[in-house]
């Protein structure tokens, strides 16, 4: 059978930022899966174009048989990742931030002015979260006094 012929076309909205790109998601009817996703040449604003964003949409999907399920951790000087459990990532994140935040907290700049920041660490966010994921990060960096911080979607 020839599942482009069956599929069914759903069209939907990109999450990544405020343009509002329409996409065309392709479904195989028979198993319900996504099978393609494209611009939605339909679309008033983007007319069936889409930045390198949204144009790797398809690679979320489960079809990516490369998108990492598991915490991966290498260890200082290794060269072999390790799979763990997030029991075990989460507490280890926690503590060498805390670790390193306290090791370089800046409470007054030269003047003797109050500016409670952290300056050894940096925040790179990722391009793979949206608008309201960005706002959350941001957040929680700047709760931290981080000042480094960046983003893929300001290039
Ligand atoms: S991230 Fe790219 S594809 Fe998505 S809405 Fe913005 S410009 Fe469009």
């Amino acid at each position: 059978m020839n599942r482009v012929k069956t599929a069914k076309q759903v069209s939907t909205v990109c999450c990544y930022c405020s343009v509002g790109c329409g996409l065309i998601c392709s479904v195989d009817t028979l198993t319900g899966k996504i099978f393609n996703i494209e611009g939605d040449a339909d679309h008033p604003i983007n007319e069936g174009s889409l930045c390198a964003k949204g144009a790797g949409f398809f690679d979320l999907t489960e079809a990516n048989k490369h998108r990492l399920k598991k915490v991966l951790y290498r260890a200082p000087m290794s060269d072999k990742w390790e799979e763990k459990d997030w029991d075990w990532a989460l507490p280890r994140m926690a503590r060498l931030i805390k670790d390193t935040r306290d090791a370089g907290f800046v409470k007054t700049n030269a003047k003797g002015e109050v500016v409670n920041r952290c300056e050894n660490i940096g925040h790179l966010g990722s391009s793979n979260i949206d608008n309201e994921e960005c706002w959350l990060v941001t957040a929680k960096a700047r709760a931290l006094g981080i000042v480094y911080i960046d983003h893929q979607a300001r290039v």
